[in-house]
């Protein structure tokens, strides 16, 4: 019986530990692949202005031509939007 309580203390102790660093993690991919959709989006920007002379007037002029996203926009994992600022490239709110 004294067994059982010190592998669950011990497992207790291990959880404890380990469970910020899971959570951490976790963050660093939501920022990762915030990251990530922001280069294509900027690429795309990129694509339209190598295309057509002129840089999107709006975010939304570049999210919602298919040629770009056909699958549609992507979406921040962090609850962020994508917006232009002003030197006409895309950033996250978050
Ligand atoms: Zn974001």
């Amino acid at each position: 019986m004294a067994e059982l309580l010190i592998v669950s203390l011990i497992l207790v102790t291990l959880g404890a530990v380990a469970a910020p660093r899971v959570s951490r993690s976790a963050g660093l991919d939501r920022q990762a692949i915030c990251t990530s959709n922001l280069e294509r989006i900027n690429s795309a920007i990129e694509t339209c202005y190598n295309t057509t002379g002129q840089y999107p007037n709006s975010m939304e002029d570049i999210i919602s031509d298919k040629h770009y996203f056909p699958a549609g926009c992507p979406e921040c994992p962090i609850r962020g939007q994508y917006i232009l600022n002003a030197d006409r490239h895309a950033v996250c709110t978050h």
